[in-house]
């Protein structure tokens, strides 16, 4: 199967070039040229498979340059057990009726973005042994916290891979500089920068399009690539839940027949997770509603809303930082698809964002976006009391982030009148993550105590154990201290590579 960039059609690439370059060289994001189709048929085969086999089955009919011993290796290198707390990888949790809380945490760092960056190095030292000739991929990451960690993990002694993560030494909580300092591996390095996180940002998009830099590396036979969520091989192990999800529940009986449509609400920041819904919707997978979930940056309800997306607002530090984003890039593969593969059209949105900071799309892919999508947004406050009501009523403990999407599906059910179609919530995040603003809410009151006073206290209080990586996380012994300036960057990379 062939792939190309959503800001020009004439530039193809194969699976393993998408992955293993990560973003096309004029700016577009690669998108595969036909979406394979399931049919009820085949979901009834799926329902039969583990998690694993039903992420080969999947992956395969996009990856068609992997071979099925290429794609097993992955699959299997990344789902396991002993990484994912048990052999449902994702498990489904019946929070009432017929609404399920799909628990995308339970990997090495408590939250979804393990599901994608635990299979992503084995994709991606598969394809650059196809396409870049046994070089070693050297990734570079900013990250403001989540990433870095998950990212750190899924790389971590993985063969002809070096990952190096730069943060934002104050622009991190302190419980994520423990977790990336502390990070085990032969092949890792961690750098705090005195600096905010676009400082990081920046600091390494100019180390990857520095053509010194670039030469030195290949020199000793390095290449860059990049782990960030526009990659290819960080949407497409998304797409695999979503239908392991539906299968879990097909024959429940909470379904009235096996192949009723379901809802997906999915708190959303970058548009990767709900994207990777909408894909297997258009793979055949029965979705009635996706449910676009914000917190109070809320530039996708206005879009959706209104079809103007316009980032000119302020920006909001909330309980839920992982959803903290104005520009969520992965729209753009969307409204690819929604105005007909229109390469020219992507360009010109892309454009009046980056000059202008907004751009309107035209009334027919506005229709399409009401027919697929609703959204809706939920203050801080309305986290907290959403995250006390669950926890009261259901028993179930949420994190902020799952929290909002519970929130905007109430809304959703109220503005509706829908409360009768099955609905999966997806949970991104343990609520140990994010303890401080979980034990406010379940306590009603803030409590003084390092973050992981307050998550033994959230534990006490709630009766609900601690993940073992945060409880193991205390003890663990920091192997990293390194700081230096945005400038000194680049020297960094190479001190960290032990390259002079
Ligand atoms: C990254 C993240 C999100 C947002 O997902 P997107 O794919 O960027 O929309 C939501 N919740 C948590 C906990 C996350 O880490």
């Amino acid at each position: 199967m062939n792939y190309c960039s959503t800001r020009d059609n004439s530039i193809q690439a194969t699976s393993a070039q998408a992955i293993a370059s990560g973003i096309s060289k004029e700016g577009g994001l690669f998108v595969p040229k036909e979406f394979p189709q399931f049919s009820y048929q085949d979901l009834c085969e799926l329902e039969a498979d583990d998690y694993q086999t039903r992420a080969q089955k999947i992956m395969s009919r996009f990856l068609t340059d992997f071979t099925f011993e290429e794609l097993t290796s992955c699959v299997h290198k990344a789902y396991t057990s002993e990484k994912f707390g048990s052999d449902k990888i994702a498990p489904m949790v019946l929070l009432n009726n017929s609404t399920y809380v799909l628990e995308l945490w339970h990997g090495p760092t408590c939250a979804f973005k393990d599901m994608a960056l635990q299979i992503l190095p084995h994709l991606l030292t598969a394809a650059a042994g196809k396409v870049c000739d046994g070089q070693t991929v050297v990734i570079l990451v900013a990250t403001s916290g989540d990433t870095g960690k998950a990212a750190l993990e899924g790389f971590k002694d993985v063969d002809k891979t070096k990952i190096l993560v730069f943060y934002p030494e104050d622009g991190v909580s302190p419980i994520q500089k423990h977790q990336m300092n502390t990070q085990q591996g032969e092949n890792v390095a961690v750098c705090g920068i005195r600096g905010n996180f676009d400082d990081a940002q920046t600091g390494v998009k100019q180390i990857f399009t520095n053509d010194a830099i670039r030469q030195i590396l290949a020199g000793h036979n390095m290449q860059f690539s990049s782990a960030n969520s526009i990659n290819w091989g960080r949407l497409l192990p998304q797409i695999v839940y979503y239908f392991s999800a539906y299968c879990d529940i097909m024959g429940t009986g909470e379904m009235d027949y096996k192949g009723e449509k379901v809802n997906i609400v999915v708190p959303t920041g970058n548009f990767g997770n709900i994207l990777a819904a909408y894909y297997a919707k258009k793979m055949g997978l029965p979705i009635h509603k996706l449910i676009c979930a914000s917190n109070a940056n809320d530039v996708l309800t206005d879009f959706i809303r209104t079809g103007t997306y316009d980032r000119n607002r302020s920006f909001y530090t909330t309980i839920s930082p992982s959803m903290d984003i104005l520009i969520s890039s992965n729209l753009e593969r969307l409204l690819y698809d929604l105005s007909g593969c229109d390469d020219a059209k992507v360009r010109g949105w892309m454009d009046s964002l980056k000059t202008t900071g907004s751009y309107t799309v035209d009334s027919d892919v506005l229709t399409a976006i009401h027919d697929l999508f609703y959204g809706g947004f939920a203050t801080d406050e309305e986290t907290k009391s959403t995250i006390k009501m669950v926890f009261d009523s259901e028993g179930y403990l949420c994190d902020t982030h799952t929290a909002v999407a519970v929130n905007v599906y109430e809304k959703y059910c109220k503005e509706t009148g829908d409360t009768t179609t099955p609905t999966i919530i997806v949970s991104t995040a343990s609520p140990f993550k994010f303890a401080d603003a979980v034990l406010e809410a379940v306590s009603g009151e803030p409590m003084d105590g390092d973050d992981f006073d307050k998550v033994e206290a959230l534990s006490a209080l709630t009766g609900v154990d601690i993940p073992t990586p945060i409880e193991e996380l205390k003890e663990a012994e920091v192997r990293f201290h390194n700081i230096c300036s945005k400038e000194d960057m680049p020297h960094a990379v190479m001190q960290l590579l032990q390259i002079d």
